[in-house]
């Protein structure tokens, strides 16, 4: 059954044009980052449909198949996002780097509206982004080119040895990324209080929690 997951996934990205003029269009909402560097901010959410990574814990699973959602210009995208009080737009998925995002991520910044990304760094970076958040995925590794990119890392923490994971992620990032562990929402009651030592005895860590979750906010 995932052999057959994986051959519709991959017919439904590669009718995606690759000029990132239209993309799949899952849902787009205006609400407050809940998580991470840009937490109780205002932003238009862009998410797009397609991924491959496969996190059995994906609370989003109804993403996965791009064919599911609607491909749609580009200019639409911006126009709505344009629209809205807060000039900041969160592009996440799904997995956002499987398409080109050139064209999306200059219009957004030329109507002077800043650009943000959630991604797994599955694939190579495209688009022109104001943060990058690189939330590694241990069943589809980030690829090498990507962690220069990244201006936050946030790794879900879900069991016990996911921090040694983490520090092996923090070594490959620059210098100025800040550093971020957050529970898995279902283990939240279990993670938090070790993410809680693990930070007090490792401080270049922070803690990120869903915060829009507790707000009860998409
Ligand atoms: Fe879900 Fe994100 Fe993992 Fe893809 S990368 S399976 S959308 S949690």
């Amino acid at each position: 059954a995932l052999e057959e997951l994986n051959v519709i996934k991959t017919a439904s990205i590669h009718q995606v044009p690759k000029d990132g003029s239209e993309l799949p269009l899952m849902e787009a909402f205006y609400t407050i980052q809940g998580e991470g560097g840009n937490t109780g901010t205002a932003a238009y959410f862009i998410r797009l449909g397609g991924c491959d990574v496969g996190c059995h814990w994906c609370d989003v699973k109804e993403s996965w198949d791009a064919e599911a959602h609607p491909l749609t210009p580009i200019e639409s995208i911006v126009e709505t996002a344009a629209a809205y009080p807060g000039k900041a737009v969160v592009i996440t998925g799904g997995e956002p780097l499987l398409y080109n995002l050139g064209p999306l991520t200059e219009q957004l910044q030329a109507r002077g509206i800043k650009t943000y990304i959630e991604t797994s760094g599955a694939y190579p970076i495209s688009g022109s982004w104001d943060w990058v958040c690189l939330s590694p995925k241990k069943f589809k590794q980030p690829d090498p080119s990507v962690y220069p990119f990244a201006h936050e890392l946030k790794v879900i923490i879900f069991n016990k040895s996911d921090f040694k994971w983490a520090e092996e992620h923090a070594a490959s990032v620059g210098e100025h990324c800040k550093l971020y562990l957050q529970p898995e929402w279902s283990k939240a009651a279990e993670m938090t209080p070790l993410i809680v030592e693990y930070v007090k005895n490792n401080p270049k860590w922070r803690v990120s929690l869903q915060t829009h979750k507790y707000m009860d906010i998409p």
